[in-house]
């Protein structure tokens, strides 16, 4: 089996290297990930400037390339320079990737773009916001969690969520009934207004969704389409 490893946290984030050598145990693995980070580059492509696609020598026995552009370029590009890959896994996103938070995620954006190219797609996040944790914790999860999705060709985009200690795995739904984005204000140090756009944790999450999940305790599985028609108001609204 061909992995294909990228994510949006950059080439150098311990996460695609504790991803990378999870998914070593279930095929042959490249890694093409952008050459800094692009945390909340949704699915932009760069189509104003070729890129660069550079060998970098960051694992003993990975082949890894560093790419100057988004996410969705690194998939598209690593797509092109490796005959049949099989799958394409994007994490693990140091910070989850859950609810409505995934529509800005270039985690996810990667694993989409696997799916637009006829690829499976799985995107990975876990809780993390310290550059310096142990993934060693994890790693018996990233493992089974592999496993258990490689092992069948059942959902074709995949969003995973780990929690910090995980007790299980759980399928969930999206929960985009809320959105916890927010734009909190600031000034910056000349007395000028500036405004952070945040992330601000929800606290009622409907149970069975992702967000439920990995507040229970459990790795969130969500299968997702590329597919966004409203076919309810579709059928209301045909035109005759
Ligand atoms: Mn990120």
């Amino acid at each position: 089996m061909r992995i294909l490893v990228s994510n949006d946290d950059g080439v150098y984030s311990p996460g695609i290297a504790a991803l990378a050598h999870s998914a070593k145990k279930f095929g042959d693995v490249r890694v093409v990930a952008p050459d800094v980070e692009q945390s909340s580059a949704g699915h932009a492509i760069t189509a104003t400037r070729p890129v660069r696609f550079r060998p970098t020598h960051i694992f003993d026995d990975i082949e890894a390339y560093r790419v100057n552009g988004t996410p969705a370029d690194c998939v598209a590009l690593g797509i092109n320079q490796w005959d049949r890959v099989d799958v394409v896994l994007s994490g693990i996103n140091l910070g989850l990737n859950l609810g409505n938070s995934t529509w800005h995620s270039g985690t996810l954006a990667a694993a989409k773009q696997a799916v637009l190219l006829g690829i499976r797609g799985i995107a990975l996040s876990a809780p993390i916001d310290d550059e310096t944790f142990d993934f060693s914790v994890l790693g018996p999860w990233i493992d089974r969690t592999l496993e258990t999705l490689l092992a069948t060709d059942e959902a074709k985009l995949v969003n995973v969520n780990f929690p910090s200690e995980p007790q299980g795995l759980q399928w969930t739904a999206q929960a985009v009934d809320q959105y916890n984005g927010k734009v909190v204000p600031d000034e910056d140090p000349m007395g000028r207004p500036v405004f952070w756009f945040t992330v601000i944790p929800l606290e009622e999450h409907r149970e069975g969704t992702d967000l439920w999940a990995v507040e229970q305790g459990y790795v969130s599985v969500t299968p997702l389409r590329l597919d966004l028609t409203d076919y309810e108001a579709l059928k209301r609204n045909a035109f005759s």
